[in-house]
């Protein structure tokens, strides 16, 4: 069996023409546009190259954009200050703190000063709450997750009463896709089960599922023997495992790897998503459609 490849650049594609029309009607009857902030602290070549891609697709998308540099030693008290202005800003409907930030600085705090209305990235504990109570009470699920769940359903396969292992329980990936997926709702109604690095037999917990979701960072962690033959393979990973330079640009590039070993997975699963061009394109995208739920919510366009 060879898996039918789930392509994150492909759904987005369709996702982010969705969003430019729903953007672009917005603008003719409201004359309001998404607005997005992007603050980056500090030159870590890896959060330059996430910000770059968030504004680009924000540029192309005609939001709002608004990209703000600061330097690596900014006190924490400076950029509470700066949220907070954001925070007023009638014109910015999302704010993103790229992380990690500097040891000064308590990231706790600053996700926590974003204002619940505002935090596209679905980290604020309030959104965290709402998106454990599901339903309407959801604003911004958290784009990866987001991305993770519009995937499988776009790609067709069924989550309602589905056997769904998830391989990490991050505050960012493994448990909040947990959570949504248990929700009572379409898109999920799965049965799941987390596990984790204490998880006893962890081989038997993956061959079990329908839907096998792995988010812990380690290159090749899953084997093609503890796929259930047919499964849907979703895999999150991003493994820098070398350098390589780029047939396009002549620039060095990192090599990515997932967590599963994807050439020898691919043979027993019924669907699979590649890395790089799985997860990873589609985060973005969650985020633009966060950002444009946010106007839509401050518009009364969504209850
Ligand atoms: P994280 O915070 O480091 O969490 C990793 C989780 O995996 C932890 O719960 C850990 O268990 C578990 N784990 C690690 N090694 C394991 C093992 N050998 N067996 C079983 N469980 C194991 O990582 P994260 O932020 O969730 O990210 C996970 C991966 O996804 C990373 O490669 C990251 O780069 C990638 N990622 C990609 C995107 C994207 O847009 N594509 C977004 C976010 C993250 P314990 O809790 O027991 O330590």
């Amino acid at each position: 069996m060879t898996a039918t490849i789930i392509s994150g650049t492909q759904i987005r594609e369709e996702i982010l023409a969705e969003i430019s029309q729903e953007v672009q009607g917005i603008r003719q009857k409201y004359g309001e546009i998404p607005g997005l902030v992007t603050i980056l602290v500090g030159e870590n070549p890896a959060s330059q190259s996430y910000v770059s891609l968030k504004i680009k697709t924000a540029n192309r998308l005609g939001f709002h954009e608004v990209q703000d540099n600061q330097p690596d030693h900014i006190s924490e008290e400076d950029l509470l200050a700066l949220i907070d202005q954001y925070n007023q800003d009638e014109k910015i409907h999302g704010i993103l703190v790229q992380l990690p930030l500097p040891q000064q600085i308590n990231e706790e705090n600053i996700i926590n000063a974003i204002h619940p209305d505002k935090d596209v990235d679905g980290f604020h504990p309030v959104n965290a709450g709402r998106l454990l109570i599901g339903g309407t009470a959801v604003k911004f699920p958290p784009c990866t997750p987001a991305a993770i769940q519009e995937m499988i359903v776009r790609a067709g396969v069924p989550i309602e009463g589905a056997e769904v292992v998830v391989v990490g329980r991050s505050n960012i990936v493994g448990k909040p896709i947990a959570n949504m997926l248990l929700q009572k709702g379409t898109g999920a109604n799965a049965t799941v089960t987390v596990v984790h690095t204490r998880t006893r037999n962890m081989d038997t917990h993956c061959k079990r599922a329908d839907i096998l979701i792995v988010a812990a960072g380690v290159p090749n962690l899953v084997k093609p023997e503890w796929i259930k033959p047919g499964a849907c393979v979703i895999d999150v990973g991003v493994n820098r495992v070398g350098e390589k330079i780029s047939e396009k640009t002549g620039k060095k590039i990192a090599i990515l790897k997932g967590d599963v070993d994807f050439e020898k997975a691919k043979d027993v699963a019924g669907f699979i998503t590649p890395v790089p061009g799985g997860v990873g394109p589609m985060t973005i995208t969650m985020l633009m459609r966060n950002t444009l739920r946010s106007l839509k919510y401050k518009l009364g366009l969504i209850e």
